[in-house]
C-alpha cells in the first residue's frame, strides 16, 4: 500500500508570545531578541517559558513523583485517531460528567484520544478564560477504564482553576489520567474547524529531559 497524502489539516495550538496566558502562577513567557541580523547577522530568540506554556502536554511526573517524565513516553500517546465531545454551551466552572460524554461514550477505546470540545477558546487572552468547564473526577475514571489515555481539551486546565486556591475536588481529573500513566492536553483551539468525525491528531511534545510537560503543535488531519 502506497502512504496517502494528509488533507484538512487544522491547527490546535494558539500562539506563543509574551500574551500567552499561564495557570495561575505559572512562570510567564519571554520571548526577546539574543542576536539580530543588524548587529550578529542573523536572528536567535532567546525563550523564557514554563513547561506547560500555551498548548502543551502534562506527562504523569506532572503530579506523580514516580511518574514518566515527558521523553520518556511511548510517542502512540501523542499521535492517532480522535473521538471530539461536543460539550459547548457549559456556564463558568461547569463539571463535564460522564452522562455529558454518552454521545461518544461507545467510540472511547484503547489507542484513541478524547479530545473534550468546550468552546472556552474563545475567551483566549481575557479573564473568563481562567473560568472554563473541567472534566468530573468521576467521568475521567470512566474515560480511563474505557481505555484512553489521551484526553485533551480547548480550555486552561483538565480540572477546574480556582484564581487564589485549590479547586473544591482537588485534581481528581489529573490524577485519574495521569495515575494511569496518560497523558493530558491543555489549551487547544479550534475544534470547531476540524470537520471529520474521528481525525488523526498530533500533539506531539518537544523532547525535554526529564520534563513534567512540554509544549506542542496540536494538529487535526484526515489522511487519504
Ligand atoms: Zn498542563
Amino acid at each position: 500500500m502506497s502512504a496517502q497524502p494528509v488533507r484538512d489539516v487544522v491547527d490546535l495550538s494558539h500562539p506563543l508570545d509574551d500574551d500567552t496566558p499561564v495557570y495561575p502562577g505559572d512562570p510567564v513567557a519571554r520571548f526577546s531578541p539574543a542576536t539580530t541580523i543588524d548587529e550578529h547577522g542573523y536572528n536567535v530568540l532567546h525563550v523564557r517559558m514554563g513547561s506547560q506554556t500555551g498548548t502543551h502536554v502534562d506527562a504523569p511526573y506532572h503530579f506523580l513523583a514516580d511518574g514518566a517524565r515527558i521523553d520518556e513516553l511511548p510517542l502512540e500517546l501523542f499521535l492517532g485517531p480522535a473521538v471530539i465531545a461536543d460539550v459547548r454551551g457549559r456556564a463558568p466552572h461547569t463539571a463535564i460528567t460522564w452522562a455529558d460524554l454518552a454521545p461518544v461514550a461507545g467510540r472511547l477505546a484503547p489507542g484513541r484520544m478524547l479530545l473534550l470540545h468546550t468552546g472556552w477558546d474563545a475567551h483566549w487572552g481575557t479573564d473568563a478564560y481562567f473560568d472554563h468547564p473541567f472534566l468530573d473526577g468521576e467521568a475521567a475514571e470512566r474515560v480511563v477504564a474505557a481505555g484512553v489515555r489521551t484526553v485533551g481539551l480547548d480550555a486552561l486546565s483538565l480540572d477546574e482553576t480556582v484564581l487564589g486556591g485549590e479547586p473544591a475536588a482537588g485534581f481528581a481529573a489529573h490524577f485519574a489520567v495521569l495515575g494511569a500513566g496518560g497523558v493530558i492536553v491543555e489549551n487547544l483551539r479550534g475544534l470547531d474547524a476540524v470537520r471529520s468525525t474521528e481525525p488523526v491528531v498530533s500533539v506531539l511534545p518537544l523532547r525535554m529531559t526529564g520534563a513534567d510537560g512540554a509544549p506542542v503543535r496540536a494538529v487535526a488531519f484526515d489522511v487519504g
